[in-house]
């Protein structure tokens, strides 16, 4: 199978793999325990967190293990909703993961706004510095890129235009991290991410909080994290976590890709995905690419397709010609609900329905962004259908 959905998961590195496993036998102890192997692990997580710190930019007592994404982005909004205060709104972009929609549903359901977006698919810039002359919120939350799209997010912008109004920063950098440099991020007042995006274990992850801030802990019962998050943490998982990361990362500050002099990792893969969609627009002519002017992240295309049948018929063709790719966010696959960026980018609901995301990885190669084209060629060949007029 080759498999063009890592925004969904990408699977774990070998190293990752092996990282894991060498540390579920050392690492046997219970890090909260007084003995040797329980210190054996404690120093496991702070040699990790000093390491994440290192990549984001900010200090190690700033890094608090979650389960992951979802876990970081609810445990940021639960924080304002517990913490006493002024009952200030909470505003975030309409093109949010679901992971940080829905708490903000349930912890604000009268007091968010969702920040638009424009036709590329960026947030708008302009709606924030009008509103923000008008009032203050209570927190800003801006995700670093697109999981649909890939589309960059301004996230530096908002977050030195959040500070210069006295108001903390949210970034859900999920998609990012791993995939660009994780550096700077640390300047943000909170920051998520997850590890299965990035080639460590899925059930894992991290949430960088404000270094002043006591944190209302999501989960209770028991002292681990300082308190700031309770359970016994999963220090292989940290462990592998970590060692992938460590391997993007050097991947992103090499300047030549191994084998390629005069290209970077990031530039290869970039030229890689623009020929393919300069092919796929030829070979499937009506297609349009969402988000094509920005900056995007190298790995996503997200493609609205001219023929007119179901994408999930789409996806099931491609299935069994042998490629795994998406509809959309994981959270939306398999089910036809139309897509919420697409919606905010201004699709209607037809378009929307005909979206297909490729999202490669790292080890992707040329060939295999090749043998995509050919089989969407081959899939709207056999649908036999005319370029949409809807
Ligand atoms: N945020 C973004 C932008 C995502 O793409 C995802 C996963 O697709 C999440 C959050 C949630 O990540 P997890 O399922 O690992 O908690």
């Amino acid at each position: 199978m080759i498999y063009f959905d890592h925004n969904a998961t990408s699977p774990m590195l070998p190293l990752a793999r092996q990282a894991w496993l060498e540390a579920t036998e050392r690492y046997l102890g219970n890090p909260s325990s007084p003995h040797r192997l329980g210190g054996r692990g404690e120093a496991a997580l702070t040699a990790a967190r000093e390491q994440l710190a290192r990549y984001l930019g900010c200090e190690p007592g700033d890094v608090v293990w979650t389960s992951g994404a979802t876990e970081s982005a609810n445990t940021v909004l639960q924080h304002y909703a517990r913490r006493r205060g002024p009952r200030r709104e909470v505003w975030v972009s309409a093109i949010e993961h679901p992971a940080v929609l829905a708490p903000l549903g349930r912890y604000f359901p009268r007091a968010h706004r969702l920040m638009p977006v424009t036709r590329a698919g960026v947030v708008d810039l302009d709606w924030l510095h009008d509103h923000l002359r008008r009032a203050r919120p209570r927190l800003i939350g801006l995700m670093a890129a697109n999981n649909e799209t890939g589309v960059i997010q301004p996230w530096a912008v908002v977050r030195a235009l959040a500070r210069e109004h006295g108001v903390p920063f949210f970034c859900d950098a999920t998609q990012w991290v791993g995939r660009l440099p994780a550096s700077g991020l640390g300047e943000c007042d909170w920051v998520g991410g997850s590890a299965h995006k990035f080639g460590g274990p899925r059930g894992v992850g991290f949430l960088k909080c404000p270094a002043d801030t006591r944190l209302e802990a999501l989960l209770v019962g028991g002292p681990q994290e300082e308190g700031r998050r309770a359970g016994t943490e999963n220090v292989p998982g940290i462990v592998a976590m970590m060692a992938a990361l460590e391997r993007r990362e050097t991947a992103l500050a090499s300047p030549d890709e191994p084998g390629t002099p005069g290209s970077t990792p990031v530039g290869l893969r970039l030229a890689w995905r623009e020929r393919f969609e300069e092919e796929l627009r030829q070979r499937l002519p009506g297609t349009v690419i969402l988000g094509a002017g920005p900056t995007r992240l190298w790995n996503t295309v997200s493609a609205c397709l001219p023929a007119a049948d179901c994408r999930q018929r789409w996806v099931v063709k491609l299935d069994k010609l042998g490629f795994a790719v998406s509809t959309g966010s994981a959270c939306a696959s398999g089910r036809e609900a139309p897509s919420q960026v697409v919606a905010a980018m201004g699709y209607a609901a037809t378009e929307a329905s005909r979206v297909l995301r490729f999202s490669s990885g790292w080890e992707t190669t040329p060939e295999e962004w090749k043998a995509l084209l050919a089989a969407l060629a081959r899939v709207y060949r056999e649908f036999g259908v005319a370029p949409s007029r809807r």
